[in-house]
């Protein structure tokens, strides 16, 4: 127990929002695998749809089983509610849908992860709203595009895959008191709530892709958003219901919850491999340049260190030679799976310009600090020794 008198967060991970008495004395919550649930009478199915009455309904709106993996993501977040989605797509276009109409103004940051900005920039643009990508690291180019129609700010931070980092409580400051109408949106996948709570510095709503860290297995895509109650319900009602249709599926849900419970053993793993895979690299004399919050040599490292509570498990670096030698030494790894996604067991390493990024034009990739022959690395839990090895030899192939 910590001083508020409120369990740590490891054990949260763990243990909240159930009771095993509601479930025959089961350690672990059964799987509700039902698509829809049996109203006593007639009058109790309206009280459910006009939502005078708790209760499930059907599975695209809410689940036992999701209903947990909410109660839970909510808590680990310090948010009031949550929503599990099919994806991280699916949290981050039900949220965008419910909160924007035609004629309303979206604020970005310059980097996204690649299926966001295609989102941002050739998907929900189709529909009349309107989006200013920005460099969100600059407050005064914030200032600059906030205008009377704004609704929300989005932006990733530590950013895919350049690692610039957004200052969440200077961001929230700066556009709550313009409006309260704006909603700050954080994606945050990369920290999960282990190494970072926005809500607490300030945001309206966190989303994630469950399919990283939080899953943290490699074995399901699932994304969820995080919030005030009003604010879920909506995205609920409107963006998942209505919209999206993006619902999770009942395992998908339960296979989180397993992943949940090492959560922080898993990050301070991947972290402290991380910080020493960064440090180890810039050393390498093929390397040109490493980005890693923990290093000192990162632009933001001051922010790392009050923003984050350990620099994370992802690292981007360059080597160089550019992108023929990029591509060399991505062919050459043994151990190391070329592939994309992250946060999982197994080191992964990809190529944003070919794969992640392959969305954005090579004009876009210039304008937004990805360089052609950057390479990014999702430290896994292998020892490090292994992990390390495997990237000399391949730094060392020609
Ligand atoms: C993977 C990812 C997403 C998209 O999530 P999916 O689960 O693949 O739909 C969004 N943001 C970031 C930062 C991601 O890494």
């Amino acid at each position: 127990m910590n001083n508020n008198n409120k369990q740590a967060f490891a054990t949260r991970a763990i243990h909240s929002g159930y009771d095993a008495r509601d479930h025959q004395g089961a350690l672990v919550q059964p799987v509700y695998m039902t698509s829809t649930f049996e109203f006593e009478a007639v009058a109790q199915g309206a009280a459910r749809f006009a939502g005078e009455e708790a209760g499930h309904v059907y599975s695209r709106i809410s689940n036992p089983t999701q209903e947990l993996l909410e109660t839970r993501l909510a808590d680990l977040e310090e948010g009031e509610a949550a929503l599990a989605t099919a994806s991280g797509m699916g949290a981050i276009t039900a949220t965008l849908w419910t909160l924007v109409s035609a004629g309303e103004h979206i604020i970005a940051d310059k980097t996204l992860y690649g299926c966001t900005f295609a989102y941002l920039q050739h998907g929900i643009s189709r529909f009349g709203v309107e989006v200013s990508f920005v460099d969100c690291t600059d407050l005064n180019a914030i200032k600059a595009v906030l205008q009377p129609n704004t609704r929300a700010i989005y932006f990733e931070t530590p950013v895919n895959p350049t690692m610039r980092l957004m200052d969440i409580a200077a961001i929230s400051a700066l556009v709550h008191d313009y409006s309260r109408e704006i909603s700050v949106i954080v994606d945050n996948t990369y920290c999960t709530p282990a190494l970072q709570q926005p809500l607490t510095l300030g945001a309206d709503l966190v989303v994630h892709s469950a399919t990283k860290y939080l899953g943290g297995h490699g074995d399901l895509v699932a994304g969820a958003v995080v919030g005030r109650q009003e604010m879920i319900d909506q995205i609920r009602l409107i963006g998942l219901k209505d919209m999206t249709g993006a619902a999770i599926a009942p395992m998908t849900a339960f296979l989180i919850m397993r992943g949940l419970k090492t959560l922080q053993l898993r990050m301070e793993r991947h972290c402290q491999s991380a910080a020493t895979l960064a440090e180890w690299l810039q050393q390498q004399p093929m390397i040109e340049s490493v980005y890693y919050p923990g290093l000192n040599s990162h632009p933001q490292h001051q922010l790392a260190a009050t923003q984050m509570a350990k620099p994370g498990g992802m690292i981007a670096f360059e080597l160089k030679q550019g992108l023929d030698a990029g591509i060399r030494f991505m062919d050459s790894l043994q151990m190391i799976k070329r592939a994309v996604s992250l946060g999982d067991a197994e080191t992964l390493c990809q190529h944003p310009a070919s794969m992640t990024h392959s969305t954005y034009t090579p004009e876009e990739r210039a304008e937004h600090g990805i360089s052609e022959g950057l390479i990014r690395l999702s430290v896994g839990l292998e020892d490090i020794a292994d992990i390390q090895a495997d990237i000399q030899q391949a730094l060392e192939a020609d």
